[in-house]
């Protein structure tokens, strides 16, 4: 249906022999594989622990869980996000409070306004790297520090994105990622938690099967007979064909990261001489992941006919996001409306996503420019 879809997914070989390899082990979940992909994970993000688990939604979860958020904590968090980043503080019964953006030329939560929503029953902040560019860190682990809270960063768009020499992911208490089927790095379904902190690797261990003492693993080994439960946990465990994709997705990252750069440079070289629109995130602190390609159309510019334009020719944009507050649910349960976040508003209202993956060709991307400058003319 679509000439230039927003994303593409080529798997080859070495995927394929990485699952079949694993059928034919008879060893199908959480097993020497998953091990491997997690001690590779952790090396890359240089933390000291990672753990696999089934999505990026049950990371962040698990991370909310072990830092002791519950009923009656506030945690601070973006609403220009997808919608699981609050609803993973909302499972631990906790309360969502969010902050506003920086501005039009950065979507990243604001730390000024991060600042301005603390109050007693904080307990920690979750924020996000949007399009993989990374957060204002010096700033936000200053406030983190200065008033102990916990920092917990979703990293689904930022695998391999730098701040001052160190991985995204190793910036706070924990880092999530999700390996989701249109991630920079895919297992399908999975996600990842890293850490430092030995009290919740151990939790996180615990947590993610059901708080349990030993695992199937250890028992096929020998090393266990049976099991004590200590902590309430979840089945939030990833599978041995996962883990075996990931390992060979984590070694193709590096060079499919070059590419997005490369297209991302390309893309804001040839929208610079275009009037009707912005890019954002061009004076950002850090490395980027170059997940999404993100514009911001100027006022006049109608996003419903510019979108409907981009359709009528064959390419697929996206909106990343319609804000979580304004959602329904949201606005029922928590009484949020219009004008609460005016910065985050004026970006979701204007925000178009452009197709970004490797596959992209310099090509494609001029005859993207091309219908845009058409589009806006009309
Ligand atoms: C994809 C994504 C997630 C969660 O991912 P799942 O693996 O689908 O649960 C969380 N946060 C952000 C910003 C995402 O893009």
């Amino acid at each position: 249906m679509w000439q230039i879809p927003l994303f593409d997914l080529r798997l080859a070989e070495q995927e394929f022999e990485a699952v079949q390899a694993v059928l034919r082990s008879g060893w199908l979940t959480m097993g020497r594989v998953t091990e491997q992909f997690e001690q590779a994970f952790a090396e890359f993000i240089g933390t000291k622990y990672a753990f696999a688990v089934s999505n990026g939604t049950a990371a962040l979860h698990l991370a909310n869980l072990v830092v002791g958020i519950g009923a009656g904590d506030e945690v601070i968090c973006p609403a220009l996000t997808f919608i699981t980043g609050a609803n993973a503080i909302l499972y631990t019964g906790a309360q969502p409070v969010f902050a506003d953006i920086t501005g039009v030329d950065d979507f990243n939560i604001s730390p000024d306004d991060i600042e301005a929503h603390i109050t007693e029953r904080t307990k920690a902040i979750e924020i996000v790297h949007y399009g993989g560019y990374p957060c204002a860190m010096e700033r936000i682990t200053d406030i983190a520090d200065r008033y102990n809270l916990f920092l917990i960063e979703d990293c689904a768009h930022a695998p391999g994105a730098e701040y001052g020499g160190k991985k995204c992911g190793n910036l706070g208490d924990i880092g999530c990622f999700s390996f989701f089927s249109n991630k920079n790095m895919t297992t399908a379904e999975g996600g990842m938690i890293t850490t430092n902190n030995d009290e919740l690797a151990e939790k996180i261990r615990l947590m993610r099967s059901h708080g349990m003492t030993s695992q199937t693993l250890d028992r096929h080994y020998g090393r266990a007979f049976s099991y004590n439960v200590v902590e309430l946990g979840y089945n939030y465990r990833i599978d041995e064909i996962r883990s075996a994709l990931g390992i060979v997705q984590l070694e193709k990252l590096r060079d499919s990261e070059q590419s997005r750069r490369q297209l991302t440079e390309y893309y804001e070289h040839r929208l610079n001489a275009i009037r009707g629109l912005t890019t954002p995130f061009q004076q950002t602190p850090g490395t980027s992941s170059y997940h999404i390609f993100p514009i911001l159309l100027d006022d006049h510019v109608d996003r419903q006919e510019f979108m409907t334009f981009l359709k009528s020719k064959g390419i697929q944009t996206s909106i990343h996001y319609p804000p979580i507050h304004l959602f329904s649910y949201y606005q029922q349960h928590f009484g949020y409306s219009k004008n609460f976040l005016p910065v985050t508003e004026t970006v979701a209202a204007r925000e178009v996503t452009l197709p970004l993956y490797p596959g992209l060709t310099f090509e494609q991307i001029d005859y993207i420019v091309e219908t845009i400058e058409t589009a806006i003319r009309a």
